[in-house]
C-alpha cells in the first residue's frame, strides 16, 4: 500500500516524501534555496486531501483483493488513481480545512494552480493565501467583537503616512522634530510586538521621544478607528488580539483551518508567530518550510528565531532537510554555497544537484553603467534568437533606482520588459484618486480619502471648510457624509450650504448606485458624474492618466470574474493588498526587472545581478555591522540561487547613480565565489588596452584622463557610423525581429526613433542608431 502511494508521488524524493506523508503534527521542513520545499508543500496538501491518513493508517489494510489493488498501482500494471483514492483514503481531509500561507498572493495564486492540476476543482475550496489576506478575511466576520464595522477600509502604506502628518499636525509636532516616516516606522515595530500605547508610555519613563511617539501613536489608533480603518500591521494584531479575547472564535477557527502550512517560514514576524501558534494550538497540524539562509527581512520584523526555535516551540516536531537541489546548474550551486559559507551564525548546509555541471558564472566588467546594460541588453537578444523567449530572463538589482539605465537601454533595443516594484500602479495620483472615491462610497467615515476627494476636482470645499468638517464630525462622533448631508444645521458652514449640499447629493446617488449597478458600470458613471475623468483631460499627459483609469476598470474586470461575489468592499481590499510581485505575468513574453527581494521563491534560466560594486550590493549602509551584512550576503544567496541555467553579475568601473558619479571596487561577495567558477570578462580594461595600442603610456591615461579617453573612445563606439536616414514606407530587416516596413521615423536628439511594422511580431519602437537594421 505504501509503494502504491509512493508511486502517487514518485516525482517526490524519500526526504520530500517523508515530508509529504507526515500528515499530523508539528512539522519543519529547513532546507536550502530550490530543494522543492515549496513543492512539498503542494504535494501535502493533496495528499491530505485525496488519501488523508493513508500512509500510516496499518490497522485498516482492506481485503486482500485492495492489497493486491495497490501492487498492480505500484508495479505499474494499472493507473486506475479513482480506484486507489477510493481503496485507500483513511478521513480525506476537506479542502476548506486547510490554510496555506504564502508570501505574495501570486504564490497563493500559482500554489492554487498547480494543486487544480492535481486535484482538479476541490482546489478551488483550500484557503490559500498571504498572512494579511487571511487575516483580512477572518476579520471581516469578526471584527465586530473588537469594535469595529465589518466594513472597514484598509490603509496602505501612503494613507498611513498621511495618516501620521495629520495626527503630527494635531499635536502640533512638526516634521523636523521628528521624521513622520521614522514615528511610522516605530509604530509599526511597537505593533509587531504587540505593544500598545499606553504601555509604550509606560516604557518611555522620562525619555522626551519616546513619549512624543507614544502619544502620536495613541492619536493615530483613534483617528484610524474613527474612520473605521486599519493599516497593515492592525491586520495581524486585530486579529490576534480577537484569538486572545474570544477564545470561542478562537475555537472556531481552530476547527475550520485543521492543516496549517506556511512556506518562507523564515521570514515571519513575531504577529506572525503568534497567529500560526494560536491556530494551531488545538491540533498541532502545522508544517512550515524554510531556509534560515534566505532570511532576507529582518529590517521589517522577520525573526529568524521563528525558525530556529521551531523545535523548541513545537514539542515533537519532526524536522526534515532536504539538500538535493533542483533548479541550479552544479556551478550556480557552488557559487551560492561558497558565498553564503562566508556568514559565521549559520547552520552548515550543502546543496547539490544530480544534474549538469552548467556554464561558468560570467561576470562582465563594464567601463559605466551605459556599457553594463548594453552588455544586459545584448545578451538577453542573443538568448532570444535562441530561445525565442524573452520571458526565460530576469534582471535583478539591490535597489529600484538602479532599474532606471536598463529601462532605457531596453528601450532602445526594443525589447519588452516589465518591472516590479518602483511606483505601484496604486500609487499612482490618478488611481488614488479614483480608488479614494470608491472608498468613500464604501465607507463613509473614511475621512482620509474623504479629504483627499471632496476638492478633486474643485467644488468650493477648500481647507478651511475641509477644517470644520472635521472638528463636526469629530466632536459630534458623525461620518464626513452625515455632516454633508445636515451642512444647513451647522452655523460655521452656513456660506457653503450650496456646494455642500450638492456634493451629499451626488454621494448619495452614487452610493446608492454601488449597490445596484455592475462594478465596471458603476465605476463608468463614477468617473462621469464627479467630473474627475473630465478634469483628466486638462491635464499635462491626459492620455497617460485616462489610460491608467481604464486599466483600472481592466482589473475591476478582472477582479469581477474570479470572484465569487464581486462586491466594492471586495475590490478594495484586492487592490489595497496588493503587493508589486502580484502583478500578472500574463502570457506576454517580457524581461522580468525587480529588487532581490522581490524575486524571493521565483526562478528564471537565466539571471542578471547588475550592480555588484561594493558600496551598492552590499550596500554602504550595512558596512559597520556584521549582522546586517550577513543579512546583505542573504541576499547575494538569494540573487544566486534564482538562476536555473546561467548567472551573470556585472558591475562597472565606473557609475551614475543618483545624479552623482561613483566609482566603486568590485563587490566582495563577487570575490568570495571561487575564481574556478568565473569566467571574467573585463570591458573596462579591453578598452584601456585599445588606448594603450593608440600609443598612449600607462602613466598618462590616469584617473581623469583615462576618463576623459573613456567618454570619447565610448562616444564614438555609439555615434552612428554614417548617419544613415530612413524613410516611412522603406523595407528593412533586423537581426531579430525578420522583416519589416518602417511606418514613421521621429529624430530625437542625435537619433530618431522608428516605428517598424515586423511580418512576424508586429510594430515595435526602435532607436535608429541601435538597433542592427539592414536596408533591402
Ligand atoms: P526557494 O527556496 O527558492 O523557495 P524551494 O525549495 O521552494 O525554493 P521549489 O521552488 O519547490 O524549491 O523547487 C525548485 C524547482 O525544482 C522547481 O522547478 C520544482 O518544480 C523542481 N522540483 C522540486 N522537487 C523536485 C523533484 N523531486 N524532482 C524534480 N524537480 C523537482
Ligand atoms: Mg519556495
Amino acid at each position: 500500500k505504501q509503494a502504491a502511494l509512493k508511486k502517487y508521488f514518485s516525482r517526490m524524493n524519500e526526504m520530500q516524501q517523508e515530508a509529504v506523508f507526515t500528515v499530523n503534527g508539528p512539522v519543519l521542513v529547513l532546507a536550502g534555496a530550490g530543494s522543492g520545499k515549496t513543492t512539498v508543500i503542494v504535494n501535502r496538501i493533496a495528499n491530505l486531501i485525496n488519501f488523508g491518513n493513508a500512509y500510516f493508517d496499518t490497522s485498516r489494510e482492506g481485503s486482500s483483493d485492495d492489497i493486491a489493488f495497490f501492487r498492480d498501482y505500484a508495479e505499474g500494471k494499472t493507473d486506475d488513481f479513482d480506484t486507489l483514492r477510493d481503496t485507500v483514503a483513511v478521513d480525506p481531509v476537506r479542502p476548506w480545512n486547510i490554510l496555506a500561507i504564502t508570501f505574495t498572493n501570486k504564490a497563493a495564486g500559482e500554489l492554487k494552480e498547480r494543486l487544480s492540476a492535481m486535484l482538479g476543482e476541490e482546489a478551488l475550496n483550500i484557503h490559500a493565501s498571504t498572512f494579511h489576506s487571511a487575516c483580512v478575511r477572518i476579520l471581516r466576520s469578526e471584527i465586530e467583537a473588537l469594535g469595529y464595522g465589518k466594513d472597514f477600509t484598509i490603509y496602505d502604506s501612503d494613507d498611513s503616512q498621511r495618516m501620521i502628518k495629520n495626527v503630527m499636525g494635531e499635536l502640533d509636532v512638526s516634521e523636523k522634530q521628528l521624521a513622520p516616516k521614522a514615528v511610522l516606522s516605530e509604530i509599526s515595530f511597537a505593533k509587531d510586538k504587540m505593544i500598545t500605547p499606553a504601555e509604550m508610555r509606560a516604557d518611555a519613563g522620562q525619555d522626551y521621544r519616546k513619549k512624543m511617539i507614544s502619544k502620536l501613536y495613541a492619536l493615530y489608533q483613534e483617528r484610524m478607528r474613527a474612520a473605521n480603518a486599519l493599516d497593515f500591521d492592525d491586520i495581524l494584531v486585530f486579529t490576534v488580539e480577537l484569538f486572545e479575547q474570544f477564545p470561542e472564535v478562537l475555537e472556531k477557527y481552530r476547527n475550520r483551518f485543521r492543516y496549517i502550512m506556511v512556506d518562507e517560514y523564515q521570514d515571519t514576524n513575531h504577529v506572525q508567530f503568534k497567529l500560526v501558534s494560536l491556530l494551531s494550538g488545538g491540533h498541532r497540524n502545522l508544517c512550515v518550510v524554510g531556509d534560515d539562509d534566505q532570511s532576507i527581512y529582518k529590517f521589517r520584523g522577520a525573526n529568524i528565531e521563528n525558525i530556529l526555535g521551531f523545535e523548541e516551540q513545537f514539542e515533537g516536531a519532526k524536522v526534515i532537510r532536504l539538500e538535493q537541489n533542483y533548479r541550479s546548474t552544479q556551478t550556480i550551486l557552488n557559487a551560492a554555497n561558497s558565498v553564503i559559507s562566508h556568514n559565521n551564525s549559520r547552520k552548515p548546509k550543502t546543496l547539490w544537484t544530480s544534474g549538469e555541471q552548467g556554464d561558468k558564472v560570467y561576470w562582465y566588467k563594464a567601463v559605466d553603467e551605459t556599457d553594463e546594460a548594453k552588455f544586459v541588453a545584448d545578451t538577453i537578444l542573443a538568448s532570444y534568437k535562441e530561445t525565442g523567449k524573452y520571458s526565460a530572463n530576469a534582471v535583478l538589482y539591490r535597489m529600484n533606482a538602479q532599474s532606471n539605465s536598463i529601462e532605457r537601454m531596453l528601450v532602445k533595443c526594443g525589447i519588452p520588459y516589465r518591472v516590479y516594484g518602483g511606483m505601484r500602479f496604486y500609487d499612482r495620483k490618478e488611481i488614488k484618486d479614483v480608488t479614494s472615491y470608491l472608498s468613500f462610497i464604501n465607507n463613509h467615515n473614511d475621512m482620509l480619502r474623504f479629504r483627499r476627494i471632496i476638492n478633486e476636482p474643485k467644488r468650493g470645499i477648500g481647507d478651511s471648510t475641509l477644517a470644520v468638517i472635521e472638528d463636526i464630525s469629530r466632536d459630534l462622533k458623525i461620518s464626513p457624509f452625515e455632516v454633508m448631508k445636515n451642512c444647513e444645521e451647522y452655523a460655521p458652514l452656513s456660506k457653503k450650504v450650496t456646494a455642500l449640499k450638492n456634493a451629499y447629493q451626488m454621494f448619495e446617488m452614487l452610493t446608492e448606485k454601488s449597490e445596484e449597478l455592475p462594478l465596471d458600470e458603476f465605476l463608468d458613471l463614477l468617473l462621469d458624474k464627479t467630473g474627475y475623468l473630465d478634469s483628466l483631460k486638462t491635464l499635462e499627459n491626459a492620455d497617460t492618466k485616462i489610460e491608467n483609469v481604464q486599466e483600472l476598470r481592466t482589473s475591476m474586470v478582472q477582479y469581477m470574474e474570479q470572484a465569487e461575489e464581486p462586491t466594492l468592499g471586495g475590490f478594495l481590499e484586492e487592490v489595497a493588498l496588493y503587493t508589486e510581485a502580484d502583478r500578472d505575468d500574463g502570457s506576454d513574453d517580457k524581461v522580468t526587472l525587480m529588487t532581490i527581494h522581490s524575486a524571493k521563491g521565483l526562478e528564471y534560466d537565466n539571471i542578471f545581478v547588475i550592480g555588484m560594486d561594493d558600496g551598492i550590493f552590499p550596500s554602504s549602509r550595512c558596512f559597520d555591522s556584521e549582522d546586517d551584512m550577513e543579512e546583505e550576503r542573504r541576499l547575494a544567496y538569494v540573487a544566486i540561487t534564482r538562476a536555473k541555467k546561467r548567472l551573470y553579475l556585472t558591475n562597472a568601473r565606473q557609475r551614475m547613480l543618483f545624479g552623482q558619479t561613483q566609482h566603486n571596487v568590485t563587490s566582495r561577495f563577487m570575490k568570495e565565489i571561487g575564481s574556478e567558477l568565473v569566467e571574467k570578462h573585463d570591458n573596462a580594461a579591453a578598452l584601456k588596452q585599445q588606448l594603450e595600442a593608440a600609443d598612449k603610456s600607462v602613466t598618462e591615461v590616469r584617473s581623469a584622463t583615462l576618463q576623459q579617453q573613456l567618454a570619447r573612445t565610448k562616444k564614438a563606439a555609439a555615434a552612428p557610423k554614417e548617419a544613415i536616414t530612413y524613410t516611412p514606407g522603406e523595407k528593412v530587416s533586423h537581426s531579430i525581429f525578420g522583416e519589416g516596413v518602417i511606418v514613421s521615423v521621429k529624430p530625437m536628439a542625435n537619433d530618431s526613433m522608428l516605428e517598424i511594422a515586423f511580418d512576424k511580431v508586429g510594430t515595435k519602437k526602435i532607436m535608429a542608431n541601435y538597433a542592427k537594421l539592414k536596408k533591402l
